[in-house]
C-alpha cells in the first residue's frame, strides 16, 4: 500500500467540500467559520509592517526560536494573569502556527496508536481530524447545555489508556454551547482524581456578547492543565499565530520539541507584526467592536429563527462566539435538509463531521458572522421554508 494507515483513516476536511458548493455568490452561506473581514484591523497591521522593518531589519525575516517571540509570549501571560487570576510567565507559553497545529502536536506527543482520547460529541471537527492522524481511539462523552455529562465522563476517565480529554468551554465549535461555573467545577474535581491531561481550546472566550465571564476548568488548577488559545478570531487568522499554555514543564519541553521537528518555529514576520500591532493599539477596544459585531448579528439570527422555524426545530442560544447549533427532529437528516435548502440557496453544515463515530445525524451548525442582519433574516426564511 502506498500511503500510510494514519492518513487513509483520516477524514479530509468535509467544511472545505461544502465551502467550495457555497462560493456562488447567489447562495446565502451559514455554512463557513470565517470571522467578518471587516473585523482586521488593516491600517494598523500595515504600520505595523512597516514599523518592524525600519526599526528591526533583518531580524524579522532570519530564523528564530522554537517557543516564539518573547514579547508575544511576555503579552498572553500577562493578559491571561490579568483575566483570570492565573500566574503564568512567558516560559509556559509556546506559540503556535494557529492553534490548529497546537492540536497537532498535542496529538503527537501524547498518543501512540490505540491510545484514548476523551471529546465532546459533537466535538470540534478540526480537533477530531488532527488527533485522528495518531490513529487513536476516541471516546465521545455527550455534550449537554451546561457541559460534558460528568456520567459519562467518569466512565472514559476509567478506563485504560486515556491520554488526554479536549474541550472547548466557551461558546463551543459547532454547539455554541458554553460549560456553566458548576459543571466546569465539577469537571475539574473529576480530573484531579484521574490525573489524566485536561486540553481547554478557547478561541472564542474574548467574544462573549452577554452573561459573565468564566474560569477555566482546569488552567491554574489542575497539574496537567493544557490551554489553548488564538489571535485568529481576534485579530487575523491569516496570520497563523496561537499558543499553548502549559505548567506542566516535562509537557512542555516534549511540545517544545514536537513543535522544532514540524515547522523549527512559527513565522516570525507574523510574531513581530502581531506582537507591535498590540504594543500600539488598545486591544480591548478593538475586541469590543468585533463583540458589537456579532451581537447584533447573533441576535438577528435568534431573532428570525424564533419567527420563522416551526417549534419541533430546537437550538441553542449562544452567549458569545460564532456558531448556533440546530437540532431536528429524531430520524430527520441534516444532510438532506442541505441538498434541499441548496436549491433555495441557502447553506449551513450537515453536523455529521462534528462527531467521531456517527453519520447522518439530525444536527447542524449555522455562522452568523459573515452575513448582514438582513441577509441573515432572508437566509433564515429560506431555511424555514424547506423546514
Ligand atoms: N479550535 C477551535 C475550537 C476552532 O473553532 C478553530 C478554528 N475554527 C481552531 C481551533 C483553529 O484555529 P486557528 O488554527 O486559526 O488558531
Amino acid at each position: 500500500m502506498r500511503y500510510s494507515d494514519r492518513i487513509l483513516s483520516t477524514p479530509s476536511s468535509f467544511i472545505r467540500d461544502i465551502l467550495k458548493v457555497t462560493q456562488d455568490p447567489s447562495v446565502i452561506s451559514f455554512a463557513g467559520g470565517l470571522p467578518n473581514p471587516i473585523s482586521f484591523p488593516e491600517e494598523a497591521l500595515k504600520e505595523s509592517a512597516c514599523r518592524i522593518i525600519d526599526n528591526e531589519g533583518g531580524k524579522v525575516f532570519q530564523y528564530s526560536t522554537t517557543e516564539g517571540h518573547l514579547p508575544l509570549r511576555q503579552f498572553v501571560a500577562d493578559k491571561y494573569n490579568k483575566n483570570f487570576g492565573l500566574n503564568i510567565t512567558p516560559e509556559d507559553v509556546l506559540i503556535t502556527t494557529g492553534s490548529q497545529q497546537a492540536l497537532d502536536l498535542i496529538a503527537k506527543t501524547l498518543l501512540n496508536k490505540g491510545d484514548r482520547v476523551i471529546i465532546e460529541e459533537p466535538g470540534y471537527l478540526g480537533a477530531i481530524q488532527a488527533f485522528c492522524m495518531f490513529e487513536p481511539e476516541f471516546l465521545p462523552v455527550t455534550l449537554e447545555d451546561d457541559g460534558l455529562d460528568l456520567k459519562k465522563l467518569e466512565e472514559a476517565l476509567k478506563k485504560e489508556r486515556v491520554k488526554f480529554a479536549y474541550v472547548v468551554p466557551n461558546f463551543q465549535n459547532p454547539t455554541g454551547l458554553t460549560y456553566s461555573k458548576e459543571r466546569r467545577e465539577a469537571v475539574c474535581a473529576l480530573f484531579d482524581r484521574y490525573d489524566t491531561v485536561l486540553v481547554e481550546d478557547d478561541p472564542y472566550g474574548e467574544l462573549r456578547f452577554k452573561g459573565e465571564k468564566l474560569p477555566y476548568i482546569g488552567a491554574g488548577k489542575l497539574p496537567h492543565s493544557v490551554l489553548l488559545g488564538t489571535f485568529s478570531k481576534t485579530v487575523t487568522p491569516g496570520m497563523r499565530l496561537g499558543f499553548i499554555i502549559t505548567q506542566d514543564k516535562e509537557l512542555m519541553n516534549h511540545l517544545v520539541t514536537a513543535k522544532q521537528s514540524s515547522d523549527l518555529h512559527t513565522n516570525i514576520f507574523s510574531q513581530y507584526m502581531i506582537a507591535d500591532y498590540l504594543a500600539h493599539n488598545e486591544y480591548q477596544k478593538h475586541v469590543d467592536k468585533i463583540i458589537a459585531l456579532y451581537k447584533g448579528q447573533a441576535e438577528a439570527m435568534l431573532a428570525a429563527m424564533k419567527e420563522y422555524f416551526p417549534a419541533h426545530v430546537k437550538y441553542t442560544e449562544p452567549e458569545g462566539g460564532m456558531f448556533i447549533w440546530v437540532t431536528l427532529p429524531e430520524g430527520q437528516s441534516a444532510l438532506d435538509l442541505f441538498h434541499k435548502a441548496m436549491e433555495k440557496k441557502v447553506a449551513f453544515v450537515p453536523g455529521d463531521p462534528f462527531y467521531a463515530g456517527k453519520t447522518n445525524v439530525n444536527t447542524f451548525r449555522l455562522n452568523y458572522t459573515n452575513s448582514t442582519p438582513e441577509t441573515i433574516r432572508e437566509g433564515i426564511k429560506r431555511l424555514a421554508e424547506v423546514l
